[in-house]
């Protein structure tokens, strides 16, 4: 059996093959994309979560204490999501859009820094939510994050809403359901990409996680590129997989396939 590696010479060449001959490019992206722009991966061996507890959606909406804890968190990790800048790969991913490839950038980053960057909102899925608005968990009313950064850091109180409800970053927390219709849209467009791209994504976190495999599994070629193993490597969806740095392999790639 001759394998891929062999038929098409190296992986970069086989990835800028696959960008090149494609036209509807599902981008799936994690933390991974994001350190580069100083944001912290919270899952990894310095992450957040080594040092504080998370608040669980209910104990939000049950307990001042648990709100006064996660506008805590929330607030020391604001001032570096707010003065973040997107880096070379948001960029490619754009390019790639501008020249008519991306049929939509699905992301678990909170970080905004795809929109920033500016992908379209119409393309653009954020499975786990925001960190660039405040939400009302009664009505939905949505607001700018920094008074209420600003109020909480000198009051010490969680904010809360005209209508009495308690506002939230609009993240998704522990405990807290996606959002039906983000996974219905994304599962929309893993059902009509004609290729799959994961940049910077463990894979290990579900239902996010399905979405690259909902396209694979109707045969469009996987394409994962990741510093490190992830859950996925094993599967024989995958087509092709590159480990390294996920910046200093795609947009070179990119901008080579968009000439
Ligand atoms: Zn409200």
């Amino acid at each position: 059996m001759i394998s891929h590696k062999e038929e098409f010479g190296s992986e970069r060449a086989q990835l800028l093959q696959y960008l090149r001959s494609s036209a509807d490019i599902l981008v799936f992206t994690g933390a991974g994309i994001s350190t580069g722009s100083g944001i912290p991966d919270f899952r990894g061996p310095t992450g957040v979560w080594k040092r504080r507890q998370p608040v669980y959606y209910d104990d939000f909406m049950r307990s001042e204490a648990a709100r006064v804890e996660h506008w805590d968190y929330k607030l020391e990790g604001w001032a570096g999501f707010r003065d973040a800048r997107p880096n070379a790969t948001h960029v490619a991913i754009v390019q790639l859009e501008k020249a008519g490839k991306i049929l939509a950038v699905v992301t678990q980053n909170i970080d905004g820094l795809h929109a920033r960057a500016g992908t379209s909102a119409s393309k653009l899925v954020e499975l786990h939510g925001t960190n660039s608005y405040i939400e009302c968990q009664t009505c939905g009313r949505r607001s700018n994050p920094e008074p209420h950064f600003e109020n909480f850091r000198q009051t010490r109180r969680p904010p809360v809403c005209e209508c009495g409800g308690f506002l939230k970053p609009a993240t998704i927390s522990f405990g807290q359901n996606l959002r039906v219709d983000d996974i219905k849209q994304a599962e929309e467009f893993a059902s009509k990409a004609d290729l799959v791209v994961s940049l910077g994504s463990t894979l290990s976190v579900y239902p996010a996680a399905n979405i690259p495999l909902i396209a694979a599994a109707r045969g469009v070629p996987y394409v994962i590129i990741n510093q490190g193993p992830t859950e996925h490597d094993e599967l024989r969806e995958v087509t092709l997989r590159l480990d390294g740095d996920v910046a200093e392999i795609f947009p070179s790639a990119v901008a080579k396939a968009i000439l």
